[in-house]
């Protein structure tokens, strides 16, 4: 036998080994464990709820409420952030204060976990890496940097003491009036899938047994269909039938899981009528059944509670527990009481809870904990504090904002700005960081401009850097929906070269970002129409979470600028584009909508865009598409194989040739049609992306490879099938077609 072998072969016996330990070191806890004991493993507090508040958004843990959470209820797991963001030190302190103590008092010594919403990077720690928010990772196109974003934001969570991240998003954000679309990849299910891979891995690397101590456990969330509320808002009722449902929206979670993600959250509201949090279907049977899913499921922000008390399909608290915990739910954020666990003690005492439901729920968390390292190694690794905020790290987080930054217009090619240009600088957004980031930014709602750090810069103060103190003069013009200064912004305009308008919108989170309009606000308008009237050049900058219409100031504005929320390092990204030191290379990951009645993802069928025009798939921008201020050329489409057989593999190559002066990026997006089907085919889907960087004059052959899989669809049966028939490649603006045959 080869060597090799023999070390594979030993390294295989090796882990079952570890696995088979674990198993037994599992198995011997749970049965030395009490109901409570139990029950606590599987409530999760909330930081707030066992601290005392000493001052303006300052908060201590509380000796006695610690000992109420731990030794009255055997808590075994807490998160979030209480008052204004702490530093690593303070983090630390937290962390030891709650982990000593439970260790100390547990009796079976089961550590607890802590978890955080670290959803653009480390967002609740102050000294931390921001990255651009996932709807503007998704518009570079560049898995690289999604990989690395996570791997950061591992490390920074890690030093802080906390093991555990709620995030990637993997709902794919298909409305785009939904407050929370810029916390998604974007409207497509396979660009979500392959992101939320990415970021999995990134962020738990690869655990052969342990977590490494600067890796953090992925939380996939909300799992399943929250990202598709009928209405836009937050948290209410999506019509998603199954087949949909599997087609669009499971896709990126079981790609997660299959990638090894070890924790997923709920969709806080409901799908047909059905809360998420009380569906068994969707959360034993699919997840945990079907998908294989090792880990455990949290439920969240007292989604229990939300059983009876919102949604009406529980007469009280403790029916709801029993809801939630028989269709699979495993720890409850819940997140400040502790009636859960009376509730839950009481329904398995009377036997309407199984204990074997409950030794399930406790053996995933126990599982997750192991592999977290957690017993081994309860605390953090002092070493890594003094990597968070590395100047390495910024510049990813810079080079991401850059890469995210989606051209959309560029008439006569105003764009970039020569140096020494005389600049107005006006708009809601444009000199404010908290509009940069918006939510999830060192708070919930991430509007205290007082957190942001010093050293980082509004779009104002970057292009000031950029093109001199002299030659930009500041004036807002409106705020996000009332007018400040219009008429004197106009004023002060009329000896400019240019003007630049940041619009957009303010920060906001979750429900308290529902809208009624996905129009921007008519203000903004106005004082983009005021400006026009004296004939100058206008560049618009959209900094803003979701696609806000401007169908009626398109032609006013010379250039546009797609910037979505790209974190503290926007600023200086904008500038950076808008003098062309960078040159841009985003491509929306969403369609960019011209009317507000017309919300088509771009995956639309044939009746939706057809070719007499009577229905179209009519975006202001579609999606996929963003400018550079070089020219490509797209030649050499090739495939390698005209029929596809089985479980085959077709490879596609093009050429790609940068036929401008300056250097740039390319997002090269592959897309699929199916030409026929029994159930009624996309136009087009997308099946693979590469980002390169060409030189002018340089060509680059980029590949991909198509197999069965990207053929499939969801039939009729609610199981993947792949057809025989003709499909076509679009690359650019070249096609090629080929026929997929059944057999060997
Ligand atoms: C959000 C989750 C988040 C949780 C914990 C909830 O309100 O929906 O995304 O992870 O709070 O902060």
């Amino acid at each position: 036998m080869n060597k090799w072998v023999v070390v594979f072969l030993f390294f295989l016996l090796q882990l079952q080994i570890f696995a088979e330990d674990m198993n037994s070191k599992i198995d011997s806890l749970l049965k030395k464990m009490t109901l409570e004991e139990k029950i606590g493993q599987m409530t999760q507090i909330t930081l707030d709820h066992i601290c005392d508040k000493k001052g303006d958004n300052k908060f201590e843990v509380s000796d006695k409420k610690l000992a109420e959470a731990v030794k009255k209820y055997h808590v075994g797991s807490f998160l979030n952030v209480a008052g204004d963001p702490y530093t690593v030190k303070e983090w630390n302190k937290i962390i030891k204060k709650i982990q000593s103590y439970v260790l100390k008092n547990e009796r079976l010594k089961i550590p607890m976990i802590y978890g955080i919403d670290a959803i653009h990077g480390a967002n609740y720690i102050v000294g931390s890496t921001i990255f651009p928010h996932s709807i503007a990772m998704a518009a570079t196109w560049n898995k690289d940097l999604v990989r690395k974003d996570a791997e950061i934001t591992a490390l920074e969570i890690r030093a802080a003491g906390i093991p555990w991240n709620f995030n990637p998003v993997l709902g794919v954000g298909r409305n785009p009036v939904w407050s929370r679309l810029f916390e998604t990849f974007g409207e497509d299910p396979y660009a979500v899938s392959v992101y939320g891979v990415e970021y999995v891995k990134g962020l738990q690397g690869e655990i052969t047994e342990y977590l490494a101590k600067d890796r953090a456990l992925a939380c996939m969330k909300h799992y399943l269909g929250y990202s598709f509320p009928l209405s836009g808002h937050d948290r209410t009722p999506a019509w998603i039938p199954e087949r949909q449902l599997r087609e669009y929206f499971l896709p990126p979670f079981a790609e997660a899981v299959k990638a090894g993600c070890l924790t997923v959250m709920v969709n806080s509201a409901h799908i047909n009528g059905i809360p998420v949090h009380a569906n068994k279907y969707i959360l034993t049977d699919i997840l945990k059944k079907e998908l294989g899913f090792k880990g455990f499921i949290v439920t969240d922000w007292a989604d229990i509670k939300n059983l009876f008390k919102r949604d009406h399909v529980a007469k009280d608290y403790k029916e709801a527990v029993k809801m939630a915990i028989n269709a699979g739910i495993d720890m409850s954020m819940v997140p400040d009481d502790y009636d859960f666990c009376k509730y839950l003690k009481e329904l398995v005492e009377e036997g309407s809870v199984p204990m074997e439901r409950i030794d399930d729920a406790v053996r995933r968390i126990l599982y997750v904990k192991m592999v977290a390292g957690l017993f081994e190694n309860p605390f953090f690794d002092k070493k890594l504090a003094k990597k968070v905020g590395k100047k390495e790290f910024d510049e990813v987080s810079l080079q991401a904002a850059e890469e995210a930054i989606t051209l959309l217009k560029n008439e006569k090619h105003i764009l970039p700005l020569k140096k020494g240009s005389k600049i107005l600088v006006t708009g809601p957004t444009s000199n404010s960081m908290a509009r940069l980031n918006g939510g999830w930014s060192y708070t919930w709602q991430g509007d205290r401009e007082d957190l942001y750090p010093e050293d980082k810069f509004t779009v104002y103060e970057a292009i000031v850097n950029t093109y001199g103190k002299d030659n930009v003069i500041f004036s807002e013009g409106c705020d996000y929906d009332k007018d400040i200064n219009i008429d004197e912004t106009v004023d002060k305009a009329k000896d400019v070269d240019v003007i630049v308008a940041c619009l957009g919108e303010k920060t906001y989170c979750e429900t308290v970002g529902n809208i009624d309009d996905l129009s921007l606000p008519s203000i903004q308008y106005r004082l983009v129409k005021e400006l026009r009237k004296l004939g100058k050049p206008i560049v618009g900058i959209l900094i803003e979470g979701r696609p806000r219409i401007i169908k009626d100031i398109v032609d006013d504005l010379d250039a546009i600028m797609m910037a979505y929320l790209p974190g503290n390092n926007g600023g200086k990204a904008i500038a950076n584009i808008l003098s062309g030191k960078v040159s841009p290379s985003g491509k929306l990951p969403i369609t960019y909508p011209k009317y507000p009645n017309d919300l088509k993802c771009y995956d639309v069928t044939y009746s939706e865009d057809r070719e007499d025009k009577l229905n179209k798939y009519d975006p202001q921008f579609p999606f996929g598409f963003g400018l550079s201020y070089t020219s490509f050329e797209y030649s050499n489409l090739k495939i390698d194989k005209d029929t596809l057989t089985g479980t085959d593999t077709l490879h596609v190559y093009v050429d790609i040739a940068n036929t401008g002066d300056v250097i740039a990026k390319e997002a090269v997006l592959l897309y699929l049609s199916d030409e026929v089907a029994s159930i009624i085919p996309s136009k087009r889907r997308l099946k693979g992306f590469e980002k390169i960087e060409l030189k002018p004059g340089e060509k680059k052959r980029v590949s991909f490879s198509i197999t069965k899989d990207k053929l499939s669809f969801i039939g009729l049966d609610l199981e993947p099938v792949v057809e025989e028939g003709f499909f076509k490649i679009t690359v650019g603006n070249l096609t090629k077609r080929f026929y997929y045959r059944e057999g060997k």
